[in-house]
């Protein structure tokens, strides 16, 4: 069989806003032959990747507004223009399926939208992948009748890759279990962020781990934790355990918070993290304060290095959010750092896009108003408890998981006095030469593949490639500094589909 002019690895977002882009090609210049397309996805939903489809909840919103979704210009026109034509349509459907979480957003937000004030509002984000997923649909019928391409969908878990000759061998396994491979001219691996490190517990353990709260679903996770609470008879021991506070802890907490049946059967929502905090709720004001004493006093004593500069930036993002993420503060503050960073030499800078860029966006992480109101109301009903330390492990006990942890403030190593029926493991992606993806540690400890100082991206270089016609798109290029790709997190679809005309020129010269 002819080898596969491009496989894709994964289905998401960042394969899709690709496909768009390569379809776009196609249409405009023709290639000398029929372009063959496959992508490979392990889950059966195509075109919508984690957050988009049906692994997320339809009530799960865009974490920044919609309007800072499409951060060109052209798309967000390109999308509000399509949204204002399908909106009773969508909303309808939503207020039908969405139950009380939905009634609410509608109260909540129906006025900003019929004001278009789209800086506030948060979209159910199954909406944004429809929207790509239509568009998507529309390229691909256009290039399907002039013949340019075709396109094979196939629904496995890539596990490897390897070169063969001047093509790539593509491991892949079928749900089934059935081993297949196929041949390609270029790969490109769309695979999304890696894998979270587990907690494993021994399998006759009665407390129930939720490793990603989006395998297979979250309603279906939310179920089994549902199931877990109700058949546990004292209600003092119905407590949950979520470890990390990033956004999906804070959607999680917001999706129960709609939920009264369920947040009833909890007895103690704990949330471990070690800024105790969870994300701040985004400000759109503009203010006339000064932010950036720390990095002005660096400038004014000039000397500084890459470790002095991020520390004063540290400083100023931390006075900044001291009452929620104020949109204009932290770009301000970010602003000021990379113009700082402009004098230093190349490693500083990389180093800054590796390592400290992270650090800093770990400062200011943000969620909407509406996810606040989740939080607010198990806050209210007394069963939010905020825990400020490291987690170290559970230990099963008769009565469920015994947390241990270590204090963020004193390092002391404390037992948390009550167990936990259910522990929800929020935290992030483990760096990519441990990961639990074979295909991402086959990559790593076979050569094929670099990591980058991030820990959680590969190298790459400006033409997208890890290795010669071995591409990577989406979160596993957070961390990269060259020429076309410089920043430290890829989770965000903006970046992506900025990239993804990029890649494909390409993939399609
Ligand atoms: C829950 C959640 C909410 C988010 N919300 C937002 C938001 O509101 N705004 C924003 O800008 N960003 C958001 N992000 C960040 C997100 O990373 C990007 O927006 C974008 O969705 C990434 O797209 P992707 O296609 O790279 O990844 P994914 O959506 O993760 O898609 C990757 C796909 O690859 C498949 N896959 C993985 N490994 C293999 C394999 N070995 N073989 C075959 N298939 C494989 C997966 O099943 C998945 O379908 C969110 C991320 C998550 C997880």
């Amino acid at each position: 069989m002819e080898p596969a002019d491009l496989v894709i690895i994964g289905s998401g977002i960042a394969c899709t806003s690709t496909l768009i882009e390569v379809f776009n090609r196609l249409i405009e210049r023709p290639a000398d032959h029929k372009f063959s397309i496959t992508v490979i996805e392990k889950n059966r939903e195509f075109w919508l990747g984690v957050p988009y489809g049906s692994r997320s909840s339809i009530n799960a919103l865009t974490i920044t507004s919609i309007y800072d979704f499409f951060t060109s210009k052209h798309e967000r026109t390109l999308f509000l223009d399509w949204f204002n034509q399908n909106k009773i349509e969508l909303l309808d459907w939503y207020q039908q399926n969405g139950g009380t979480t939905a009634e609410q957003w509608l109260q909540r937000n129906t006025e900003a939208i019929e004001a278009e004030d789209w800086k506030n509002v948060y979209l159910p984000r199954y909406i944004c992948g429809k929207y790509q997923q239509q568009k998507l649909n529309t390229l691909l019928r256009i290039v399907e009748e002039k013949g340019l391409a075709e396109l094979t969908l196939i629904n496995a878990e890539v596990t490897d890759i390897h070169p063969k000759e001047n093509d790539y061998a593509v491991s892949y396994e079928l749900t089934d279990k059935t081993n297949l491979s196929l041949s390609a001219a270029k790969v490109v691996i769309a695979t999304g962020s890696a894998p979270v490190r587990n907690i494993d517990l021994p399998a006759d353990n009665n407390t129930v781990v939720i490793n990603n709260l989006y395998d297979p679903a979250t309603e279906e996770n939310i179920q089994k934790l549902t199931t877990a609470l109700s058949f546990t008879k004292n209600h003092d021991e119905r407590n949950v355990l979520v470890i990390g506070s990033n956004a999906s802890s804070i959607e999680f907490l917001y999706l129960l918070a709609g939920l009264p049946q369920v947040t009833e059967l909890i007895n103690k929502l704990v949330v471990i993290s070690k800024s105790g905090l969870l994300p701040y709720h985004i400000i759109n004001e503009s203010t006339s304060e000064h932010l950036t004493d720390n990095l002005d006093e660096l400038k004014k004593e000039g000397n500084y290095t890459i470790e002095t500069l991020v520390d004063a930036a540290k400083k100023d993002i931390s006075i900044a959010v001291k009452d929620g993420v104020i949109v204009p503060h932290i770009d301000k503050i970010i602003g000021f750092t990379f113009e700082l960073l402009q004098p230093l030499d190349e490693d500083a800078k990389k180093a800054f896009i590796g390592i400290y860029g992270m650090q800093l966006s770990n400062l200011f992480r943000r969620s909407g108003t509406d996810y606040k109101t989740g939080s607010g109301l198990l806050h209210e009903l007394e069963k939010l408890v905020l825990l400020k330390g490291s987690f170290d492990k559970i230990e099963c006990t008769d009565n469920g998981g015994e947390l241990h942890y270590t204090t963020t403030d004193s390092q002391q190593k404390l037992t948390y006095p009550e167990k936990f029926k259910m522990v929800v493991n929020c935290t992030g992606s483990e760096d990519l030469s441990q990961s639990s993806s074979k295909l991402i540690y086959n990559l790593v400890h076979n050569g094929i593949a670099a990591v980058n100082l991030s820990g959680k991206g590969f190298w790459v270089n400006e033409y997208f490639e890890a290795a010669p016609n071995l591409y990577v798109i989406g979160p596993l290029l957070g961390g990269n500094k060259n020429e076309r790709i410089h920043f430290w997190h890829l989770e965000n679809a903006s970046r992506i589909m900025y990239l993804a005309p990029y890649l494909a020129e390409c993939l399609v010269p």
